[in-house]
């Protein structure tokens, strides 16, 4: 059970604050945010003004942040075009595809893989912060952001990199998730003593304390 369990629990993504990820995963330079349930509402046309500042925030402190999102089709053009000028990098599984994988639809390389946070970590550069030299980032420098255990917190633990795991914001869902992962999700975060209810999720970044 413990391989499903995130680093850290907070209400939104909102109260995820730089000074709390510098205090609470100083290792993390990165900040690798799922989209839906997690910035936005299912599918959502419009990115709103406070997750537009709180990703600003993160990077007016010195982070590099990331959209990493399993979108697929006509939405990979409007996840781009929501968030191409907020982040540093958008990050979908079509950026995973090899030169040689002609049949290759992105579909494998969908959280729960890792493909996309490596991907991040292949390609991107941060300056290190102990040498002020530039070098590519470690998985480990990453930090996840995502409302699913079974997507954002499993792709985390496969990279090596720790994860935020928040409520879902918004009612609307993708079909298949709502009937086969959140039932499971449920009984999930209630045996590793996740918080279940609303009014259980902390208003701060809190780290989980494995039992
Ligand atoms: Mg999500």
């Amino acid at each position: 059970m413990r391989y499903l369990a995130p680093d850290f629990v907070v209400r939104s993504f909102l109260d995820i604050t730089p000074e709390d990820v510098r205090e609470l995963s100083p290792d993390s330079l990165a900040i690798c945010v799922d989209i839906d349930g997690t910035v936005t509402d299912f599918h959502a046309p419009e990115v709103p003004a406070d997750a537009q500042a709180r990703l600003r925030s993160f990077s007016d402190a010195g982070f590099l942040t990331f959209i990493v999102s399993n979108c697929s089709g006509r939405r990979v053009t409007e996840v781009h075009r929501l968030f191409d000028d907020l982040v540093t990098g958008v990050v979908t599984p079509f950026d995973c595809l090899g030169p040689e994988d002609d049949d290759d639809t992105g579909r494998s390389h969908r959280k729960p893989a890792p493909d996309m946070l490596l991907a991040v970590a292949a390609r991107y550069w941060v300056t290190d912060p102990a040498t002020g030299v530039e070098r590519t980032p470690r998985p480990e420098e990453l930090l996840m952001v995502g409302d699913q255990i079974f997507k954002d917190v499993i792709a985390a633990k496969q990279a090596g990199a720790p994860s935020v795991l928040v409520p879902r914001l918004g009612n609307r869902d993708h079909v298949g998730v709502r009937v086969a992962q959140r039932p499971v999700e449920a009984v999930v975060r209630a045996a590793l003593r996740l918080p279940v209810r609303d009014e259980d999720w902390p208003h701060r970044l809190t780290p989980v304390r494995h039992r």
